[in-house]
Formats: C-alpha cells, structure tokens, sequence
C-alpha cells in the first residue's frame, strides 16, 4: 500500500509550534518523555496479557526498552516492545489530542503567556517534545497481537504520512533524525546521565545500545517498592513526573505502606501548581493502580472521591487479585478499604502540614481548598475533619484563618459564626450589610468561592456556633458586646413611631418587589440594603443564578 499523507489536528500543530519555538530551555526531557511513554506502553501490555498471554508471544515477555544513538546517521532511537499502535492508534494518539480543554487551553498561550513554561509545563507535551531535538521523527509500530506493522514520519509540521511496515516488530521504535546542533544527545555519557537524572524509576530496565554493547542504566525497579531511606527528594520528583504528567514540584509527597487487615503501598504527591483540568466536570481522580507491581488501571474512580482528585501518584495493592477485571473493580469491598485507608492518610497529612508553620499550608490552601471543600457536603463522615482543614479571608485578616481561630476571637455573646459571600474579596468588604459588623469588631467570613454557595447548607455548626449569612435573616447585633467606643458611631435610632410609618411608606412604594421592610442595627452609614429571607436562596446565589438564567 502506498504512503497515505494526513494533516494532524489544528491543536496539534499549534502545540508543535510551541514545542519548537518557544519553550524548554532543558531540551532534555523529551527523552524522558519518550521513556515514559514507552513504560506505560510496557505497563498496558503486560495488563493486557494477564488475560490474553498470546499477545505476548514474538516480542518476549521481558520488557525493556532500548536507547541507540548512531554518530553516523546522527539519529537517536528509543524502542520498547510493550503494547505497539495500529494505524488507527498512530492517527488517534500521535496526531490528535484527545484531552478535553485543549483548545481552550492553547488559546491561552498565545501572545504574552507564549515564552510562559509553566503554563505549558502543566499541560505536558509528551510524545510531541520529541521535535524540539528533531527535524524529523519515525514511529515503527506494531501492535501486540496484530500481523500488520506501520510506519508513521513527520518532520512536525502540520502533516505526517503513513505507511505499511513488513519488519515492524511487537512495540514501538521511534528514530529521531537530529536537528543541526543537537548532537550531545548521540553522546553515551550524556545519554546515560540524560536516564539516571529522569528515568531511574523506571520499573523495567532502560538499556544503552552503544557499539553493539548493552549496559542496563537504570535500578529498573519500581520506586515505591524501594526504601524510603534509599530515595532522594529529586527521585520522588522525577517519579511524581512520570506518573502525574506533571512538570511542576509536588506540595507534598506521601509514601507508605499500610499493613494489617489491608495490605498496599501509597505513594502519593499533591502538586504545587493547579492542574489546567481541575474544574472540568467529570471529576475524576489520577491514582493509578497496581496489584502487585502490575499496573492495572489509571480510571478507577472508586479509589478516591471526587474531592481529593487533587492526588496523584500510585497504589499498589497486595490482596486484589491479579486477574480483577477493571469492571469488577467497580464494587470490590477490599477496593472500598482502600479508599477509606488512603482518604484517612491524605487528610491527617493535610492536617500535619496545616499545623506545621512551615509546612507552607497557605500554597496548598490556594491552590486546592476549592476543591476540597466540596468534601464538606460530599463526605458526611468527615466533614468536620475538612472544616478543620479549611480556611477563609475576613474582613479582619486577608490572610485566611481557620475556623477555630475565628471563634477563639467572637465578641462576647456573639453565638454565630457570620459569613458574607460574592465573587470578589473587595467588592464583598464595601457591602452594607457589613457595616454594622465592622462598627462592632466583630469578624465575618468573606466566601468568594462558586462552591461557598452550596457547602454551608450541609455544615449545621462549628462547635456549636451555627454559620449564619449576613445578608440572610435578621441580624441581631445588640447581644453582642462590640469593640470599645465601637457603640458611639452609631447614629440615634429613630423613634418607634417614626420608625414605623417609614416602614409603611418603603413597604406601600416597593409592594410586591419585596417580602418584608424592616429596622435594623447591621446599618452605619448606608439608609439601607437588601437582605434574603432565611431559610430563602442567599443574595448571592440568586445573582448567580440569574446569570446562567436558572
Ligand atoms: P501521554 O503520555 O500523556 O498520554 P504523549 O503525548 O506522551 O501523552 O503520548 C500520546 C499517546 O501516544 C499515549 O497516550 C499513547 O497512547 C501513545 N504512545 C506514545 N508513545 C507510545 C509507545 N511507545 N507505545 C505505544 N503507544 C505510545
Ligand atoms: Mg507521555
């Protein structure tokens, strides 16, 4: 069959002009990159085997993965022998990108954000770095358990071919044809440090082809199967990479190995940077899942609630058995176990680092507290231990506090926890509703989250003091002792006759417009505001609401 030519997908070429002009000063990781892909495609056959061990037959069951420079021809070739692509697969993973927000994603880069590596840094451009070193990349593929190979070349620009490729053995076999200049990466000692660096965790070996010699270079066995003692902080990075897709360094890292009734290893990383993809609405959680060093899936979201989708990094479990299928998974009990094991070590590690002064809470906070809150109303059994872990700006302190810090600081005979919430920290502070408030001293919770809408209705109190929105209900502020000289500014209340007949006056002029006028003492200087019912939507929620037209 004759080469066929096809266009790669518009997001594909914007992104491969990235990759070549603007990015990386470390053109390094893209081998790294390649490695990667070629563990995980060892890591789906060797699932897909457990069920099928034909697929494993001309190839070899022993995984590894090949790294040839060739100083004559100038071109660097990484092989694996792992699961292989057919042609549709070539066309689907190496010529489309398939993640949800993509387009929206690289709309952002343009123009200022371009030379922006951080933004692009969470996004990963795997396969595709491998143009920042070369002009032009072949794929020889065949997939495990088909006859028909395929040869996929493109120099990255906008096209790619395809072609039937008799030799083709079992895996994938990318050659790099270097650009100009490029030639430290056909160097072994470069090479060989290039592995050590970034791939060492790799759990299959990693092999240096060089005058027809092979030298292992890496450990080739899986990290969190190592001693803690025996890993270095940049060990645990390189591996949170591969695992994550991530580029950023984790916020934390939680490796251990629970024993007992349950028997599994965790080894978890909470990123620093927000994941592009956080707020996209399925929700699902990152763990990967191995049964005993087999990788089994990455879509497993009865490992974690969608709370703590945040996580990522791997369980490895010693009791499910091997051959579980990923459906099954679904409604194993021994899986419900390890949930509970791994929500329980998550949030004490979140709970250690929030009391450690140097634990750096408030990055995470930042970062992830919109996301964990949804736990307040998710996970009943632990709400409280997430209200322990949240924290909230006031109208006294920018810095967010904790719950617990507020009541230790309520004015006497303050018995609500009061909270006020809109879109925008500094609009919120100008609110009427607040005078009164902030005459007295007394602290309110400024809620600028989409979520603060919905998890107060599930948290009925915090040790005892129930939260109360100060533009909802009456608020009776006399009970509660203000700062001193706070009283004075207060202008003199109106006599209850006067009172009374302006009341009827607004209520006669706005009719139907609203449900009740009333006095109240939450006012300074504006005449007056607005408030909810209780028990009604809050003022915010309805804004809210009304905006998407609900
Ligand atoms: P990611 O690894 O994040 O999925 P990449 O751009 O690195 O993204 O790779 C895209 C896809 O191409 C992979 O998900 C995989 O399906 C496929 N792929 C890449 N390299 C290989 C390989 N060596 N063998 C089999 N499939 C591969
Ligand atoms: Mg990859």
């Amino acid at each position: 069959m004759a080469e066929e030519k096809l266009s790669f997908q518009a997001e594909v070429s914007k992104l491969l002009d990235l990759v070549v002009h603007s990015l990386y000063s470390n053109k390094e990781i893209f081998l790294r990159e390649l490695i990667s892909n070629a563990s995980d495609a060892c890591d789906k056959l060797r699932y897909a085997a457990l069920t099928q061990p034909d697929l494993l037959s001309g190839g070899g069951g022993d995984f590894r993965i090949l790294v040839t420079p060739d100083k004559t021809a100038r071109t660097l070739t990484v092989a694996d022998n792992g699961i292989g692509m057919n042609r549709e697969d070539l066309i689907d993973n190496l010529g489309t990108i398939a993640r949800s927000g993509t387009a929206a994603f690289l709309d952002q880069i343009t123009g200022e954000a371009k030379g922006d590596m951080n933004l692009i840094g969470q996004f990963g451009v795997g396969f595709y770095s491998a143009f920042m070193v070369a002009e032009k990349v072949e794929v020889i593929s065949r997939k495990a358990g088909e006859d028909q190979g395929w040869r996929w070349t493109s120099d990255g620009k906008g096209e790619f071919t395809l072609a039937e490729d008799a030799d083709a053995q079992r895996g994938a076999t990318l050659i790099l044809h270097l650009r100009e200049g490029e030639d430290e990466f056909l160097d072994g000692h470069r090479l060989r440090n290039i592995v050590k660096t970034y791939s060492d965790h790799i759990a299959l070996p990693v092999v240096l082809v060089e005058d027809g010699k092979e030298e292992a270079v890496n450990s080739a066995s899986a990290l969190w199967t190592r001693a803690k003692s025996e890993i270095t902080p940049e060990q645990y990075k390189e591996f949170y990479h591969h695992v994550a897709h991530a580029f950023d360094e984790p916020w934390a890292t939680l490796h251990y190995k629970a024993e007992g009734a349950i028997e599994y290893t965790g080894l978890l990383f909470i990123p620093s940077q927000k994941p592009f993809d956080i707020f996209h609405p399925d929700r699902k959680q990152h763990l990967k899942l191995y049964v005993k060093r087999v990788f089994i899936t990455d879509t497993c979201d009865e490992l974690l609630p969608p709370y703590l989708r945040f996580v990522r990094g791997i369980v490895d479990s010693q009791d499910l058995p091997l051959n579980i299928s990923r459906e099954m998974l679904q409604h194993n009990p021994l899986l419900a176990k390890i949930r509970t094991g791994l929500v329980k070590r998550i949030l004490s590690e979140l709970k250690k680092k929030a009391e450690d002064a140097d634990g750096d809470y408030a990055t995470f906070w930042s970062t992830f507290g919109a996301v964990l809150k949804e736990g307040l109303y998710e996970d009943f059994e632990r709400k409280s231990e997430i209200l322990d872990l949240c924290r909230f700006a006031t109208t006294v302190s920018d810095e967010p506090i904790s719950l617990a810090t507020y009541v230790s600081r309520m004015k006497e005979g303050q018995e609500a926890i009061y909270t006020i919430s809109g879109d925008d920290i500094e609009a919120l502070k100008k609110s009427p509703q607040l005078e009164g408030f902030i005459a007295k001293g007394i602290e309110v919770l400024l809620l600028t989250d989409p979520i603060d809408e919905f998890w107060p209705n599930a948290i009925t109190a915090y040790q005892e003091k129930p939260l109360r929105a100060v533009t909802q209900g009456a608020a009776d502020l006399s009970a509660i002792k203000g700062a001193e000289g706070a009283e004075e500014t207060r202008p003199e209340p109106a006599a209850g006759d006067a009172m009374a007949s302006l009341i009827a006056a607004v209520k006669l002029a706005l009719g139907e417009q609203v449900k009740d006028v009333r006095s109240s003492d939450r006012l300074i200087d504006s005449p007056v505001c607005l408030v909810a019912d209780e028990g009604d939507v809050g003022l915010h929620l309805e804004r809210l609401l009304r905006q998407h037209q609900q």
